[in-house]
This record gives C-alpha cells, sequence and structure tokens, in this order.
C-alpha cells in the first residue's frame, strides 16, 4: 500500500527550525514508512523554513527532514530524530512548494538546501528532490553528517552543488561519546567528494568542554586542508536554543549547564583552521 499524504493541516511552513514538532506522521504505518523509503515518492519532513542565509549560498529554502542515526549531546533539533515527527509529504507537494520560490531564489542567488535531522535516512527522497530542483535550475546543497554518503551514486552527488559537511569531532572516542557512532564513514565521505571535486563547506559546532580541544581542531584542519575542495569553515558557536526540547521530548540532556563559546574561543579555533589555509568563518 503506498503511503498516504498527510491530510493534517499542518502547514509546511514553519517560522524556525526551532519550532517542536512531534508525532505529525504517527499515524504511517511502518510498512508505508519502509515503502517511502525505498521509493523515495514520500518523505518525511520537519517543515521548509525561508530566508536563511547560514545554509548554503544566498537566500536559501530549506527543507527540515526528520529521522538522524545519530545522537549528538548538543542537537538542537532532538524532534528531528524520529522521523514520523514529520509530516508525510509527496515528491508532488513538495515539488509545488519549490515552485513558489524558484524565481525568488534565483533574484536572491540563492537555493534548495536539504537539511535535518539527517536527510540521508531519507536518500532516494533527497535525490528525488534535488532532481526536480536541478530542472527548475535551483543551486541545490545538502547539509549532512556524512555517515551515510556511500548510499548516494556518483552521478547522484553530480546533483548536488554542494555538500554542508558537519564534522564532529576527531578523535574516535569523543567522537563516539559526541554522536554515539564513530567518524570514520563521515571522512570516507569527505574524501570521496575531494576525489570527485564536489566542493564542501565545513561545519564544526564549538561546544566548550566538548569540542573545543585545540589538538583536536588542528586534526580537523588538516584534514580539511588536505583535502582541496573545502571551499570555506563555518565555526558555529554552540547555543542553547533547543535545550526546551529536550526537556519537552523527555530526553536526559547533559549540557544543561553549558554556557555558549566566548569569543575569543571562538577565534582561537578560527585561527586553527586558518593556519590550514582554509577560509574560515
Ligand atoms: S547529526 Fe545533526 S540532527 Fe543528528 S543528532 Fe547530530 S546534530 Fe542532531
Amino acid at each position: 500500500m503506498a503511503v498516504q499524504e498527510s491530510n493534517s493541516p499542518v502547514s509546511l511552513e514553519a517560522k524556525s527550525p526551532f519550532d517542536l514538532r512531534v508525532d505529525l506522521g504517527k499515524d504511517v504505518a511502518e510498512t508505508d514508512v519502509r515503502s517511502a523509503l525505498a521509493t523515495g515518492d514520500m518523505g518525511f519532513l520537519h517543515s521548509f523554513t525561508t530566508g536563511s542565509t547560514l545554509d548554503g549560498p544566498g537566500v536559501r529554502v530549506v527543507a527540515w527532514t526528520t529521522g538522524c542515526m545519530w545522537r549528538c549531546l548538543y542537537c538542537h533539533n532532538p524532534d528531528t530524530w524520529t522521523m514520523r515527527n514529520g509530516v508525510p509529504v509527496s515528491v508532488a507537494r513538495a515539488t509545488e512548494q519549490l515552485r513558489k520560490y524558484r524565481y525568488g531564489l534565483k533574484v536572491m542567488s540563492g537555493g534548495l538546501t536539504i537539511s535535518g535531522g539527517e536527510p540521508l535516512m531519507q536518500d532516494r527522497f533527497v535525490v528525488k528532490l534535488f532532481q526536480v530542483a536541478k530542472a527548475m535550475g535551483i543551486h541545490t546543497a545538502l547539509d549532512t553528517n556524512g555517515y551515510y554518503g556511500d548510499r548516494l551514486s556518483d552521478a547522484e552527488l553530480d546533483t548536488i552543488d554542494l555538500v554542508l559537511l558537519d564534522i564532529k569531532a576527531w578523535d574516535d572516542a569523543r567522537h563516539r561519546e559526541l554522536t554515539g557512532r564513530e567518524p570514520g564513514p563521515t571522512r570516507e565521505f569527505a574524501r570521496r567528494l575531494a576525489a570527485r571535486r564536489r566542493p564542501i563547506s565545513l561545519r564544526f559546532v564549538l561546544v566548550p568542554g566538548q569540542t573545543d580541544d585545540p589538538a583536536g581542531i588542528a586534526e580537523i584542519a588538516r584534514f580539511s586542508a588536505s583535502l582541496g575542495n573545502v571551499e570555506r569553515v563555518d565555526v558555529l558557536p554552540f547555543h542553547q536554543m533547543g535545550r526546551y526540547k529536550w526537556g519537552k521530548l523527555g530526553i536526559e540532556y547533559k549540557l544543561e549547564s553549558v554556557e555558549p563559546p566566548t569569543a575569543a574561543l571562538v577565534e582561537q579555533a578560527l585561527a586553527i583552521f586558518r593556519a590550514e589555509g582554509l577560509k574560515a568563518y
């Protein structure tokens, strides 16, 4: 049986990804979720947001997918971990949504970014959405932790103009503590993108006491510089905007008392990346 698109009045547009959204796809049967994942004809989205200048070049429309295989201690969108917290959306409905924005995006030199959650949990849906965007002449960007990068064929990679690759930590044990998984597949994906000369915009979240060890940052910086396809690095200061979600979802939040990094700490991290010749912001 094909997955039925939600009849709920829930708008696909949210003011911000920090809106808490839960259970929007809870009535979808497990078998239907599996069929949606296999075909990509239907996906699960937290929302679309417009006007972002932080998720790729120009002004972006961002499709926030639900579902993630990691459990980052600092995740600000834990409601996106569960796929069925998202709204079931057909490719046709997502296309219609994208069509509304296409001229504005061109005028503002922007494009479509697919973020999450982890978009590659729904790799077939993501591929279909990017194909639609490319057919409309819209710039495409994928914001990913890269863990499932091998789900994309080389031809599919070529429909993605820019990969916003999140590197969380270098050290294996630290990475596992922070995310629940090992760092190898993300690095493998980065190397594959480099070999295919696909551009990367690297993202690194600076969390005091978790990811601020200068030696670990230096390893990430060296690795990034060695790839040759990292166009920029964004050091993203940890913040507490998603803290309330952990409480509402009843999940233990271990970073309750962690403060955002000081300006000096951010500068120190930026200097480490710049010392390797990278453009870091
Ligand atoms: S990879 Fe992203 S969405 Fe997944 S847990 Fe980490 S921060 Fe959250």
